[in-house]
């Protein structure tokens, strides 16, 4: 039987990360996938010449994938990746802090009578980016260009940490839902559904506003997010690491320490780093020869989360189309959240759909295609164009983009078992082209080569994603996972021995760049062992 220091279990960006840097300690690490490639839900796939990723559409750097790069000397580009945010005809191209009074002059204008609230929730986000700031340190004297000796530094420095701590603790109680947030600065629903509409329901407030800036923080690895992935993969074998693809782990045993993959194969480990979803960690896992305090303790955190559910997932449209990128750059960059209607989603992607949901067996299709028609026409997109970052990314003279919004897991597996699921995504896909091709790019419809989607569905069969969750746990119920900052280090904790856990499911909110710290944490506490 294989015997491995370390086992890393799910080839998504916590389980590589976590892979890479037991590697680069020289321990003896294993990292199993299940699919025929690693990444997960960062991943870029071809189609007749045309890249698209099928999972984020870009890397957040968020003070982390920067330096991920250089501390391993990988061997990827990272080109720029501008963020416009489009409402109607008016396009703001993102750059940097001072975009936020041209987006408070574009809500000004397009809600007259709302000028004040726009004004209150502005300096809401202004008053976000400026504990970010001291978050990531940037205003840490410590990092300052001009280089003072410590002794006179030592003032300041107290003053900084002291600074740290209040904003720690202010940030830590900032973790109201945003749509609370913003019901009590404003009264202009569509006002606040332009602001919130494209974030998670129930997004903590801090998360929710702090987005602003992240914008300013998006970077794209030359050949695609799946190129840097292919770039840690690579370094993690380099540094001696072992990726075993193609293998689904069906199996951990807590007591002799090993996990079974579904072709039979055991390997047994020192440490276990799961980095895959967690209600599969708890179905998989056999705790029943652990001592009994071990025991009670995992069936404690197994129910705690088999009864939650993953928080809203994504449909994705993917076209290739028979324009050149510049026809689609001259109207906005290649990574866009675009609204096409500044009225807003109002009650239609919340009351309306729970009703819809209560009601489903009485649902007709003509029923729920209407809805799905004012959900497309009211919502906020996210479009991404990868040939305007990176030029090959389709053939010349041509342009791939992926059209996606928010959408609930539920109802695409009602759909799935009313047995019009494969309709239902040609439907989708029309529906997203016509509402971006009568908005944003206009004639797009009469220009597509083929087009094809992917559902919540999709991205439960693939990646194993309980519920198609791209962001861990829903924000709507009390959440199993570690929430608070101050507690991160705990996050990774499992009642089985030896074995921790990273990624998406245990820190909340979840994402690119917590899922990259958590599986350094992991890594961490794997090395102490
Ligand atoms: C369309 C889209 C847009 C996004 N945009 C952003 C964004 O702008 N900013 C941001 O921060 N995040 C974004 N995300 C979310 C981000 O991509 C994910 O939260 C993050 O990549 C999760 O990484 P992970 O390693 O925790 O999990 P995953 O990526 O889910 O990786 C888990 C891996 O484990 C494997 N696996 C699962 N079970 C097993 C098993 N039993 N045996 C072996 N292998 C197994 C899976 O195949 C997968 O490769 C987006 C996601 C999507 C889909």
């Amino acid at each position: 039987m294989t015997h491995k220091d370390v086992i890393v279990v799910g080839g998504g960006i916590a389980g590589l990360t976590a892979a890479l840097s037991l590697a680069q300690k020289g321990k003896d690490v294993l990292l199993i996938e299940k699919n025929d490639r690693c990444g997960g839900l960062m991943n870029t796939f071809e189609r007749d010449g045309f890249r698209f990723e099928g999972g984020a559409r870009a890397l957040v750097n968020a003070g982390l994938v920067k330096p991920l790069i250089t501390e391993f000397g990988l061997d990827i580009a990272v080109l720029p990746n501008p963020i416009t945010l489009g409402i109607e005809d008016a396009m703001l191209v993102i750059n940097g802090e001072q975009s936020l009074d041209e987006y408070a002059r574009l809500l000004k204008e397009l809600y007259p009578g709302s000028e004040d609230e726009v004004e209150r929730v502005i300096s809401a986000i202004r008053s976000v980016i400026a504990d970010m700031r001291v978050l990531y340190g940037v205003d840490n004297p410590l990092f300052a260009k001009k280089k003072r000796n410590p002794i006179a530094l030592a003032p300041s420095l107290l003053a900084w940490t002291l600074k740290f701590l209040r904003t720690m603790y202010r940030i830590s109680r900032m973790d109201t839902p945003f749509e609370h947030a913003l019901d009590a600065l404003s009264s202009n629903q569509s006002l606040k559904d332009i602001i919130g509409q494209h974030f998670f329901r129930g997004t903590p407030v801090f998360f929710a506003l702090s987005y602003f800036a992240l914008y300013n923080d998006y970077i794209y690895p030359k050949g695609g997010v799946g190129a840097f992935i292919d770039t840690l993969v690579g370094a993690i074998v380099l540094k001696g690491g072992e990726v075993l693809c193609r293998r689904e782990v069906v199996r951990v045993d807590a007591t002799d320490k090993t996990v079974t993959d579904a072709t039979g194969s055991t390997y047994r480990y020192d440490s276990l780093v799961w980095a895959g979803d967690l209600k599969a960690l708890y179905t998989t896992a056999d705790a029943s020869r652990l001592p009994e305090k071990a025991r009670a303790e995992f069936t404690r955190r197994k129910q705690a989360v088999l009864a939650r559910k993953g928080a809203e997932s994504v449909v994705s449209v993917f076209a290739a189309v028979d324009l050149p990128p510049d026809t689609f750059g001259r109207v906005a960059s290649g990574h866009v959240f675009y609204t096409p209607d500044r009225r807003g989603l109002g009650r239609i992607h919340t009351a309306e759909l729970t009703a819809l949901l209560e009601r489903w067996d009485t649902v007709s299709k003509d029923e729920f295609y209407d809805w799905l028609t004012r959900f497309c026409r009211y919502n906020t997109f996210e479009v991404s164009i990868p040939a305007l970052r990176d030029p090959d990314a389709a053939p010349p003279g041509k342009t791939g983009i992926i059209i996606s919004a928010l959408f609930a897991y539920e109802v695409t597996e009602r759909i799935r078992a009313a047995g019009w699921y494969e309709e239902f995504k040609k439907r989708v896909e029309t529906e997203f082209i016509d509402v971006i091709s009568d908005s944003l790019y206009p004639g797009l419809r009469d220009k597509i080569m083929f087009s094809f989607s992917a559902s919540p569905r999709s991205i439960f069969e693939r990646v194993g994603s309980s519920e198609g969750s791209i962001v861990g746990w829903s924000f709507e119920n009390e959440i199993p996972a570690v929430t608070n900052m101050f507690r991160m280090a705990d996050s990774v904790k499992t009642p089985l021995p030896d074995a921790y856990a990273a990624g998406k499911w245990v820190y909340s909110p979840a994402g690119g760049p917590t899922a990259i710290m958590t599986g350094r944490i992991a890594a961490k506490r794997c090395l102490r062992r």
